[in-house]
């Protein structure tokens, strides 16, 4: 006989929340995503709809070490099957314009130098390491179109049964209303998170914010270049252009296009990717502006007991991944 695994709700249909399910879903469980975004939307709200597996994660920081390693080696077995998943395992640098810890040794005591395949340590001269940097790697990244990679995972929930309902809950018991029978919640909301939890807790959440440009062409190679106060990246979105980026501007809930920082952009990008020129300039298909879900403390990933609509649910919290979803 075999026993019938509970119900569970999963709010959110962000990268989080899609993978959650689908993970809950292969393991045998009923599952209903509850959302006010999903897959195919555009919105500052939907941080998902932006995004290459860049681990984010430092020397001290293992279970970030854990969760990029599993994503990286899940992708690698993905990238191999036959399925439109919008991913794609590419070349990539990584670019140092000063000595950091990271540049120490040469990059043989970063983390992941032995996880990613073909990791190289660039120095002077080398023709992937423009003028001025310090220090580079080469090494094999994965890059996707987030739109195609949302709409896979979220065919793949439909497929093992997923219930889906559209709707803007104000607290995490209104989900109950959808799923009566449900043992609990996956809460899954990004900066959503702020108006659902208690207000101490509310008050570690933040946005980073981050601002891009699409442009026409696909870059052949992945590339990020830390230096003096600013990131720069160019990172291939298969089927649909390239991504220039960036900021990461903690606190600031700004969603209009600053037109003075694109420029900064784009002219520190022409270093980076010259292939994508046209006369000198990059063909835009589009700017926008994206909203990491930052938490102070790292993502908050916890369960809680609680009696919700006449029953004890628990709730697992599952957001805060701020730039590294
Ligand atoms: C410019 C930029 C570049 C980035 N680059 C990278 C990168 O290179 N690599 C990387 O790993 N990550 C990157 N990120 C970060 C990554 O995009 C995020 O960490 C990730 O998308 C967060 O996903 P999420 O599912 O937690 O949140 P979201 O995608 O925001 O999804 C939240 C979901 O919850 C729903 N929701 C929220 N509140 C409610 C409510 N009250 N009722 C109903 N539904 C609700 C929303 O509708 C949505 O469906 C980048 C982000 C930005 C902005």
């Amino acid at each position: 006989m075999t026993t019938k695994k509970p119900e569970i709700v999963v709010l959110g249909a962000g990268v989080i929340g899609l993978q959650t399910a689908l993970t809950l879903l292969e393991a045998g469980h009923s599952v209903t995503i509850i959302a006010k975004f999903w897959p195919g939307e555009e919105h500052v709200e939907y941080t998902s709809s932006k995004y290459h597996w860049r681990t984010h994660a430092g020397p001290d920081d293992l279970q970030g070490q854990r969760f990029d390693r599993e994503t990286y080696e899940h992708w690698l077995e993905l990238v191999k099957k036959d399925e439109d998943t919008g991913l794609v395992l590419i070349p990539s640098t990584y670019i140092w314009d000063s000595p950091t810890p990271e540049t120490a040794n040469s990059g043989a005591s970063i983390w992941w130098s032995t996880l990613v395949p073909t990791f190289t340590p660039l120095t002077h001269p080398h023709p992937l390491l423009p003028e001025g940097a310090h220090f580079g790697i080469s090494y094999q990244s994965f890059c996707l179109n987030p739109q195609t990679y949302l709409a896979y995972l979220l065919s793949r929930c439909t497929d093992h049964g997923v219930k889906t309902h559209t709707y803007e809950v104000d607290s995490l018991a209104g989900v109950f209303e959808y799923a009566p029978g449900a043992a609990g919640v996956v809460n899954c909301t990004g900066l959503g998170a702020i108006e659902l939890v208690d207000p101490v807790e509310a008050e570690k959440l933040f946005p980073t914010r981050g601002q891009t440009i699409l442009v026409s062409g696909e870059a052949e190679m992945a590339r990020l270049r830390v230096g003096e106060g600013y990131i720069s990246y160019v990172i291939r979105r298969p089927g649909a252009g390239t991504i220039l980026g960036g900021c990461k501007v903690e606190g600031d809930w700004n969603e209009e296009v600053d037109e003075e920082l694109s420029k900064e952009i784009m002219e520190r990008c022409k270093i980076l990717a010259p292939e994508l020129l046209v006369n000198g300039e990059f063909e835009i298909i589009s700017q926008q502006v994206g909203r990491r879900p930052s938490r102070r403390g790292g993502p908050r990933i916890e369960v809680e007991w609680k009696e919700m609509e006449g029953q004890q649910r628990f709730i697992c919290h599952h957001y805060g991944h701020s730039g590294a979803g």
